[in-house]
């Protein structure tokens, strides 16, 4: 286990195409958030699906990062591939191993339609809450599935327990993992270990000691303190931001295109969308050209605060 005596946080982008305007408002804050405090930041690339991130889109990435003027200490490097999770399997495996040593991990042989039927839609996050239902297949059921080639998927066991924290933004949270959030999946079927194991072992492994990231997943934040204390490892603070939205109330995806770093390097200067970026999350009074190290004084929580923010077309226009 890594040890720290300073305050880690992590840029954790996923390269599945150039960032767009909500992944730079993420990167802005996790970067203020973390200097703000003297703390460093190491970025690791979550390029775990095989089908929507390429090995071209990481230099992208850091580069796009470095034009905005955010820096990082540890981490990713061209050439470098211990940050990549796509490079990590053995790591999530071994991770995975200690789970199933005690017990922790089932397969689920459920099909789409069986998920459907047996699960029920009240997660904290929308999601479906898995009813267990593979959890107490007879082992002879297990053995024809598996002698048939039906490849499962891999869920963890989690227990009748209220897993408590206080989000740096969002405040006490609260959630009781069997009704909340179910037993979850760790490896697909097809092999590809989950984000929630991969992020779980990643921060634990890489001694990340803080957290800064979007709002959509606070709901994924106490089944991650779960896990990273079955794995021995300490969990970090937490603090999550509010969404960008459109006007239409979507939130800003790279699948729309919505406002890309292609587009927005094209059009604009660093200065002035880091400025823009900063007045949307509230640390100044009017869009102004600024770099980020001008804004790590302007720094705080309490600026920023939860509400999601809509950001019009006349307003990214103006940059
Ligand atoms: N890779 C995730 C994303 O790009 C972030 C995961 C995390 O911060 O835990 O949205």
């Amino acid at each position: 286990m890594a040890t720290t005596t300073t305050v880690r946080g992590r840029f954790a982008p996923s390269p599945s195409g150039r960032m767009h305007l909500g992944n730079l408002f993420a990167a802005l804050l996790a970067w203020l958030d973390v200097r703000s405090l003297g703390g460093e930041i190491l970025l690791r690339m979550e390029d775990l699906d095989p089908d929507r991130c390429k090995p071209a889109y990481l230099t992208q990435l850091a580069d796009d990062l470095t034009w905005l003027g955010l820096d990082w200490d540890l981490g990713w490097r061209p050439g470098e591939t211990t940050y990549c999770q796509s490079h990590r399997t053995a790591q999530y495996q071994a991770a995975f191993d200690r789970l199933a040593d005690r017990g922790l991990v089932y397969p689920c042989f459920c099909s789409r339609k069986e998920l459907l039927a047996a699960s029920a839609p009240h997660a904290s996050d929308g999601a479906r809450v898995y009813s267990g239902r593979c959890r107490t297949l007879p082992a002879e059921e297990k053995a024809a599935l598996l002698a048939a080639g039906r490849t499962p998927a891999w869920r963890v066991k989690v227990p009748a327990e209220t897993i408590s924290f206080v989000d740096g933004n969002f405040g006490p949270r609260s959630e009781r993992l069997d009704v909340d959030c179910g037993d979850f999946i760790l490896r697909r079927s097809d092999g590809v270990y989950a984000y929630q194991l991969a992020v779980t072992a990643d921060d634990g492994a890489m001694g990340i000691t803080r957290v800064v990231r979007g709002q959509d997943l606070l709901s994924s934040t106490p089944r991650q303190i779960w896990l990273l204390k079955q794995l021995g490892y300490p969990a970090p603070t937490y603090c999550h931001l509010p969404l960008l939205l459109s006007p239409d109330g979507r939130r800003l995806s790279k699948r729309d295109r919505d406002l890309d770093m292609g587009y927005l390097r094209a059009h604009t200067t660093p200065e002035k969308l880091v400025g823009f970026l900063a007045y949307v999350a509230g640390l100044l009074p009017r869009p102004q050209a600024a770099a980020p190290y001008e804004l790590v004084g302007e720094f705080s929580w309490a600026k920023v605060g939860r509400a999601d923010r809509v950001v019009t077309e006349e307003a990214w226009q103006s940059l």
